[in-house]
């Protein structure tokens, strides 16, 4: 479903590369002009009152509103406002989020792109939050959905984003921060066809119709008062829903086809092959960001870290230039400043 969307936003530019995006964007005019176009299409509107009665003042950067008599640029009610950091950096850091699949360490960014780490560390905080703000939430999950919850932190450094214990106490750790997921699974098929080698022989290709996506939500708690909701909020009614026998899962029975893999009894695929493997999957790779980049991701900011992770896997099939334009389409998107700041 969102392929389309790559296809209509990538007409402009085609990042194939780190080297790419640094050619395209040799002035800062430039990738204004590119933020102007990812944001308004062509159609500059005021960010103050929505008018689209605008000017465009000589400087090629400003604009008047009409109505409003304010002044504004495209970073206005975005990520970008009120940075001094130049939108060629701002895009070389998007695009190295993006590109490393375990993530980029604040400490990294700051010597790729010749920052302080204490403005690499604002960047990556803002980008994760503008690709999390404006995750696609019109669309709910649906088709067959994958549940579970991981547990994420804690002081003990060997036991990181772990797998809960089933059984244990309330199924948490103390020191740890419980995040639930939601997987729509692949739907894919295999077909068989010629060789391109040799077209005597028959080979096997997986054809991938829509890929899997992954939607996270952090957690108070693992209860069925905490996780319901959420999975009612993005999981369309009639869904399949596949989990394990987690009695905060009961109940759901009444709105969708739930079914159960019994990982009390070791078991990982029941006996209608249902199971909750890709999620898992999902979780090793939070797992590894975690250990090899994050090493600790405060509470407060889990989120943040984890709309990052979920977004990186919901685009690994796409190649690094898409999923740049894909990922300035979010993040372009306007927000409220204060939401940005956590006000
Ligand atoms: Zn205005």
């Amino acid at each position: 479903m969102f392929y389309l969307w790559v296809i209509q936003v990538c007409h402009m530019d085609n990042f194939d590369s780190l080297i790419d995006v640094i050619s395209y964007f040799d002035t800062e005019i430039k990738a204004l002009q590119y933020l102007e176009q990812k944001r308004w299409n062509g159609q500059p509107t005021c960010p103050h009152c929505s008018c689209s009665k605008v000017y465009r003042f000589s400087d090629q950067k400003r604009f008047k509103c009409a109505s409003c008599r304010e002044q504004f640029t495209a970073k206005v009610g975005t990520i970008f406002e009120d940075s001094k950091i130049p939108l060629r950096k701002w895009y070389v850091a998007i695009y190295l989020v993006k590109a490393h699949k375990k993530g980029i360490s604040s400490h990294q960014l700051a010597k790729d792109i010749k920052v302080t780490q204490k403005s690499s560390w604002f960047m990556l905080h803002r980008i994760r939050f503008g690709l999390g703000e404006n995750e696609n939430l019109d669309n709910q999950l649906e088709g067959t959905v994958e549940l579970d919850e991981t547990f994420v932190g804690g002081k003990n450094r060997n036991r990181h984003a772990d797998k809960k214990v089933a059984q244990s106490q309330g199924r948490s750790f103390k020191d740890k921060t419980p995040v639930m997921g939601m997987l729509q699974e692949e739907v894919s098929e295999f077909i068989e066809r010629p060789s391109k080698n040799n077209p005597n022989r028959m080979v096997m290709e997986k054809i991938i119709h829509s890929p899997a996506i992954v939607r996270c939500r952090v957690v108070n708690n693992t209860k069925g008062v905490s996780l319901k909701p959420i999975i009612k909020e993005h999981v369309k009614e009639g869904s399949i829903l596949v989990s394990d026998e987690w009695t905060a899962y009961q109940g759901l029975g009444s709105d969708y086809d739930h079914r159960i893999v019994d990982h009390r009894v070791k078991q990982y695929v029941n006996d209608n092959g249902d199971t909750t493997n890709s999620l898992e999957g999902f979780w090793t790779w939070l797992k590894r960001s975690y250990i090899g980049v994050y090493h600790s991701m405060s509470k407060r900011h889990l989120q943040n870290y984890v709309n990052e992770v979920a977004f990186r896997f919901n685009t690994h099939t796409m190649k690094d230039g898409d999923r740049l334009n894909y990922a300035m389409a979010f993040i372009s998107g306007s927000i409220k400043y204060n939401r940005l700041i956590g006000k």
